[in-house]
């Protein structure tokens, strides 16, 4: 399929009448500003400390506009280098300014069939806005704001209305993908898109992977995640939820009985990390996994109306510094406990979480003890009742480019607490050699070259069960590589 848009496509985009832009702004009004990004509207940080609900609130169609305005559309557009899927930034900015809000639309999901999602989630700080010519003299565009923008518009039109490019004449092939989280729902649009027939399979209930189970609500809701997932269905994209692959069924089976022609396995890499220290299986410790799955996922925090009950700690420990750490302390917050505290090995500047999530989570009241490296949990009658930290002091940087915590002898301390949360990391489950018998990496995780090949010509693979935990845009993009790869191999068999 071309990647190349013409306005003369973009032109029969018909959408409802809701939502519409409001006049075209003034040529004067568009000369871009230098002026800094505009701010998002948020909740209230006491206020969203005791709900469920959506931290940020997107733009309005104003500060839309104003924000647009700062885009100087450049000849070269560098922003466009620093997204993993290569979306169009400067054509889907371009058409807010015209107020062609459809087209705006057809650029964006041109490279991306998550915006909304991509909208909220992305590190664009570390990406495209990185790579953003005004950058380099003062604050970037707030592309993240503005794709969230015009994903969240078109979302407003009912799937009917919505723009989606008509979908290739069908092959005859048909392709299994195995796990629904952000590289298989990538994998299956874009073959869906070729003309394939594409099934998805899902050990969980749901569709989504970690954008279901791991990112809470208040910063994904849900129901974005759902209307994802009915465009794909509208594709003609079907789902088998319930159906773990390597239990009742494996790769060689879906290829051999099942009648597939090609694979893509995108299961993730969900087995949570410990820190193999004294206590960790005393009542009130959690990994982060299990935490944010029970209360976002299983509705704990609804308990009894839901069934899945979870401990609700008063003083919390989150053990981490990373995305993950700061999900599972805001959660704990809204979950009620009086005191939620972030326990990092080194300082907040080397903590790999986008910083405004630290900042919206020091907002919602967290603690952060620097610095403080976790020797044992103690306990009581099999109850957790202290976390002993150690200590630390920054020595020179090691191979992550980051300072490494060195102990300080004798500085032994422990912080009372009845939770300890570890969101120290995930590695790739065993059970990935159930699914298949394609070679695998000497740490366990799936061996592709880069466009997705494992050893088996017919089965591909991508995002975290291949690189290792990373972010939803790569694991998309690993998708939409794989799914490039898998056309060629059906056209060419
Ligand atoms: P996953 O999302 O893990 O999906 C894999 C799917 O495969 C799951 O649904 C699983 O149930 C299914 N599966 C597993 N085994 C089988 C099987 N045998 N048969 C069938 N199905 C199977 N990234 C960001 O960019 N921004 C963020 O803000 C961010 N926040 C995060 C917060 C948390 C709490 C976590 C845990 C991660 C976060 N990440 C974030 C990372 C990001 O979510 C992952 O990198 C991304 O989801 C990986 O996508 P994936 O498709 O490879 O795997
Ligand atoms: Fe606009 Fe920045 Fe991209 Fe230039 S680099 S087109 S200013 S977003």
């Amino acid at each position: 399929m071309s990647d190349e848009i013409s306005r003369d496509d973009l032109g029969s985009v018909e959408y409802g009448a809701t939502a519409a832009p409001e006049p075209a702004a003034s040529a004067e009004r568009r000369r871009p500003s230098r002026e800094g990004r505009h701010a998002m509207p948020e909740q209230d940080p006491q206020r969203r400390a005791h709900n469920f609900d959506e931290v940020t609130l997107g733009y309005t169609p104003e500060l839309a506009r104003a924000e647009a305005d700062r885009c100087l559309q450049c000849k070269n557009p560098s922003c466009e280098g620093g997204c993993p899927v290569g979306v169009h930034i400067r054509d889907f900015i371009g058409a807010i300014l015209t107020d062609d809000m459809p087209a705006s639309v057809a650029w964006l999901k041109k490279r991306n069939a998550l915006p909304a999602v991509c909208g909220r989630v992305c590190p664009q700080e570390s990406q495209c806005e990185s790579q953003c010519i005004l950058a380099k003299r003062g604050e970037a565009v707030a592309i993240g704001r503005l794709e969230r923008y015009v994903a969240d518009w078109d979302r407003s039109h009912s799937l009917e209305e919505r723009h989606s490019a008509e979908p290739a004449p069908a092959s005859g092939r048909r392709v299994a993908v195995i796990g629904s989280g952000p590289a298989g729902l990538a994998c299956a649009g874009e073959l869906a898109q070729r003309g394939h027939a594409v099934e998805v399979f899902e050990s969980l209930h749901t569709g989504g992977g970690v954008l279901a189970y791991g990112i809470p609500e208040f910063r994904l809701p849900k129901a974005i995640l759902a209307d994802e997932i009915a465009s794909l269905e509208r594709l003609g994209v079907a789902f088998h939820y319930n159906e773990p692959v390597g239990k009742i069924t494996d790769a060689r089976e879906l290829l051999e009985s099942e009648g597939f022609d090609a694979i893509f396995i995108g299961i993730g890499a969900g087995l949570p990390l410990f820190l193999e220290i004294p206590g960790e299986n005393l009542n009130g410790v959690y990994s982060s996994n299990e935490f944010l799955t029970r209360v976002n996922f299983m509705h704990a925090a609804n308990f009894p109306t839901y069934d899945t009950p979870v401990w609700r700690g008063h003083e919390v420990m989150v053990v981490g510094g990373g995305n993950v750490a700061m999900d599972a302390a805001r959660t704990a917050v809204r979950m009620g406990a009086a005191q939620v505290t972030l326990v990092y090995r080194r300082t907040e500047a080397e903590m790999p979480a986008r910083a405004e999530e630290l900042h919206h989570a020091k907002e919602e009241g967290v603690q952060v003890r620097e610095l403080c490296g976790p020797i044992a949990i103690e306990g009581n009658t099999g109850w957790v009742t202290g976390l002993c930290v150690q200590h630390m002091e920054l020595g020179e940087p090691d191979a992550s480019g980051r300072r490494r915590p060195v102990a300080v002898e004798g500085s032994e301390e422990v912080i009372p607490c009845d939770t300890v949360i570890i969101a120290v990391g995930t590695k790739a489950h065993k059970q990935v050699a159930e699914i298949t018998d394609v070679k695998l990496t000497d740490r366990g995780y799936l061996a592709t070259d880069e466009d997705g090949r494992t050893s088996d010509p017919r089965i591909y693979a991508g995002g975290d069960i291949v690189t290792g935990a990373a972010t939803v845009i790569l694991a998309m993009g690993a998708g939409k590589k794989a799914a490039a790869a898998i056309d060629d191999f059906l056209a060419k068999s």
